[in-house]
């Protein structure tokens, strides 16, 4: 839990500007909110100023550039649902509450993944409130010709570290319908075929096709979201999966603002804390690996904990933007966390008993699959963790020093796992 000093709810770019400059000329700590997600509450700071961008709430959508400009404060499920009403989608993740502001700037993967790759390679565009001179802010346009260093640092590593971004200018894609599959095994006793047959599976399937693995003690669930497709293709396409024991499965085909809106999570159910460590995967789990998963999750501190894994591939892999991405997972075959949940909402200290084993699980979990992953997600930080910046962005942090060192010299902008500005540059 955070105390700032003050929360600026911006209202236009002005404000943005008039909140940095007052927080600079007064040397007072600040952050940048949008979705308030953060998952270490790193958009929130004691004692400082939070600038919070969730009210810009714009949106400019031009459907026959195929170009939609909006408001930095639109939330996942209100850019989905807007776009959708034009049948255009961009990639975002599947929480709807989530900002697609702090989405796409580290990254944004979710469903349409494998088809329009990340949320930042859709980025062509932003407005930016930068540090400027000693103690003033501006706000300035970051695209392929102005500030193009800028736009690339934003697809993958703009979360809170060169500025704060007021608007963002997304390629939108057309988007006729999708078809949505689940399906449900109980217990654990499939796990090791689903997961091999998944791995071996998703990663190569049609582009149009993304899905997701959620293994819980007591089932496993899938999801996939087939683009433009039939259900019947979809069971088609997922078969090799779908054939191992005997799932419950279900399928809708419909707008993908409407399918969208039908998972919104989290609901009053879920749980009050929720701990993550971020991995990605490029090269399948062998055999030892499966099992290990099968053991931590045989033992989870509660049966909201889980292993979740997002397929990657497609077009993450083969198509990225002009102008290129900080994001550099490029190569990973999969995203995936083991997430512990626990603690009741609305009853503060009810998870504190549990709260030392969920994350000693968490820790040993990610701890036991080091060996066989390769990389983390700066969306979902991995607070103990030595090497974050290889971790999150490999060979592009030594660029992104530089970068961070031209717009924001002073390192106005900064938190627990913010980027340094490269020693040696001139102001
Ligand atoms: C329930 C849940 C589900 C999730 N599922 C997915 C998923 O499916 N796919 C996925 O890719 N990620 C997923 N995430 C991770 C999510 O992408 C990050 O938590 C994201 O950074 C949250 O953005 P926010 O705007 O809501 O949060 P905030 O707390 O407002 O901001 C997050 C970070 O971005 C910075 N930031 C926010 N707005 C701006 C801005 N306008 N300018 C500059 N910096 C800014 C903040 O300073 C902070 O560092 C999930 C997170 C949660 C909590």
């Amino acid at each position: 839990m955070h105390y700032p000093l003050v929360i600026v709810f911006a209202q236009e770019t002005q404000d943005v500007v008039n909140a940095l400059t007052w927080a600079r000329q007064n040397n007072v700590a600040l952050r940048v909110r949008s979705g308030r997600h953060q998952l270490e509450g790193w958009s929130n700071v004691d004692n400082g100023i939070v600038i919070d961008v969730s009210e810009l709430k714009s949106a400019r959508i031009d459907a026959a550039s195929l170009t939609a400009t909006v408001g930095a404060g639109l939330s996942q499920l209100e850019a989905v649902t807007t776009l959708a009403k034009q049948d255009l989608a961009v990639t975002t993740g599947s929480e709807g509450s989530v900002g697609l502001s702090g989405a796409t700037l580290g990254g944004g993967f979710g469903f349409l993944t494998r088809y329009l790759g990340m949320a930042c390679d859709s980025l062509t565009g932003a407005e930016v409130v930068v540090a400027s001179g000693a103690d003033r802010a501006t706000a300035i346009n970051v695209d392929l010709s102005s500030n193009p260093d800028l736009l690339w640092a934003l697809r993958g590593a703009g979360n809170g570290n060169f500025g704060i971004v007021t608007s963002l200018t997304y390629k939108v894609a057309r988007l006729k319908s999708v078809a949505y599959v689940q399906a449900t095994w109980e217990g654990l006793s499939d796990l090791n075929g689903i997961f091999s047959a998944w791995q071996r599976t998703a990663p190569f399937a049609n582009n149009r096709l993304t899905s997701q693995l959620e293994i819980h003690k007591p089932q496993i669930l899938l999801m996939a979201a087939l683009v433009n497709g039939s259900a019947a293709e979809a069971k088609r396409l997922l078969a090799p999966i779908l054939s191992v024991g005997k799932p419950k499965v279900s399928a809708q085909v419909g707008n993908w603002g409407d399918i969208y809106a039908g998972f919104q999570i989290p609901t009053q159910e879920d749980p009050a804390n929720w701990k993550f460590f971020s991995q990605f995967i490029t090269e399948p789990f062998p055999p030892k690996a499966i099992s290990l998963i099968r053991s931590f999750m045989q033992n989870v501190p509660t049966d909201d904990s889980n292993y979740f894994t997002n397929a990657f591939g497609g077009a993450v892999k083969t198509s990225q933007p002009r102008g290129g991405t900080a994001f550099v997972h490029r190569d990973a075959l999969y995203y995936a966390e083991p997430g512990a949940g626990w603690g009741t909402r609305g009853k503060p200290r009810s998870g504190d008993a549990i709260t030392p084993r969920a994350q000693a699980w968490i820790a040993e979990f990610s701890q036991a699959l080091r060996p066989y992953v390769n990389g983390a997600y700066v969306n979902v930080p991995n607070i103990a963790m030595a090497d974050w910046p290889t971790a999150y962005w490999g060979s592009n942090f030594g660029r992104l020093r530089k970068i961070k060192a031209k717009y924001d010299p002073y390192n106005v902008f900064q938190y627990e796992q913010s980027i340094p500005p490269a020693s040696g540059w001139s102001l």
